[in-house]
């Protein structure tokens, strides 16, 4: 509920609607989804649009409820959020990232990185730099292996308190990307000033480009070369769109034209006729 301008309260419809019996079961069953292993991450490959090749995979997360079946991390990260679960579950995502890639170097692929969500209650904490590089010495994972997505949101804010810890992560060659970037007003001043590699396009800006909606796409990518830093289309879809991120040099792509998010184990069967040879 929020307080409108005339002091009346308006009870905004989030994602669950009306439905605020279901949001409050699912608030308690994530409390246990943790013990009970529940959870687990899929991995979704970052093609190089050049060569082909997979230059990266993203971690993203799945709930597999008893009684409801596979649940959005769009619908629950938001509740894990609002109740506090998030820096435990977000210990264990990174953890979990850290170990499936551990893994697939003892499998022999490398030059492949790791990225992990990283929600801004996450980004927050005191000690968050502290316990990635516990996590990374406790899997026995080289940093430069793992890779942060932060949104732009987290970025903007408290931009000291980014800066700090953004440097931090850098002088341990982790690499960091700006995900969703387009969609939270930066201000470029800040972003300049913030020590990262990459920026991630968001979907929006993709799935238009062939029909004449390209030009924002097309400032981030002239703003991204400016500022030496990669760029990742996401949400790419058709080969059309492929084409013309090609066109307008962008280096990575990510979307279901080239694979959709799966298991681990799926996961080292598409790498290895990539690494292997
Ligand atoms: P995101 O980080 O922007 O992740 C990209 C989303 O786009 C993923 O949805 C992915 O499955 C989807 N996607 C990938 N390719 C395509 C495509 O070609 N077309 C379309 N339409 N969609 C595509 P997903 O997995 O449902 O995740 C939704 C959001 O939930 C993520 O957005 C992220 O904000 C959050 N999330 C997911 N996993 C985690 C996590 O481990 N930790 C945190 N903190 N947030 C996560
Ligand atoms: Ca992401
Ligand atoms: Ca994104
Ligand atoms: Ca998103």
């Amino acid at each position: 509920a929020k307080e409108n301008g005339r002091k009346q309260f308006i009870i905004y419809a989030d994602e669950f609607g009306e439905n605020v019996n279901e949001k409050f079961e699912l608030t308690n069953n994530l409390y246990d989804a943790l013990n009970k292993e529940q959870f687990l991450l899929n991995y979704q490959p970052q093609v190089d649009l050049h060569s082909g090749k997979i230059v990266g995979v993203e971690a993203l997360i799945r709930w597999q409820h008893p009684t409801k079946g596979m649940i959005s991390p769009a619908k629950f990260i938001p509740l894990a959020e609002e109740t506090g679960l998030i820096n435990p579950l977000g210990l264990w995502i990174l953890r979990r990232a850290c170990l499936d890639r551990k893994q697939w170097l003892d499998a022999g692929i490398q030059d492949i990185r790791v990225a992990v969500n990283i929600s801004i209650k996450q980004f927050q904490q005191d000690n968050f730099v502290e316990t990635v590089l516990d996590i990374l010495e406790e899997t026995g994972l080289d940093p430069t292996y793992l890779e942060l997505e932060i949104t732009e949101g987290i970025a903007m804010n408290k931009h000291q308190d980014v800066i700090k810890k953004l440097t931090l992560l850098k002088e341990k060659l982790i690499y960091v990307s700006i995900d969703d970037f387009g969609t939270g007003y930066s201000s470029l001043s800040y972003l300049k000033e913030l020590p990262i590699n990459q920026l991630k396009v968001d979907q929006s800006f993709v799935q238009g480009i062939c029909d004449g909606n390209y030009q924002i796409l097309q400032s981030i990518i002239t703003l991204a070369q400016a500022m030496q830093l990669n760029v990742v289309a996401e949400g790419v879809e058709t080969k059309e769109q492929a084409e013309m991120l090609k066109e307008f040099k962008c280096s990575i792509a990510q979307g279901y034209l080239y694979y959709k998010p799966m298991p681990a184990e799926d996961l080292l069967a598409v790498l290895n006729p990539y690494n292997l040879t």
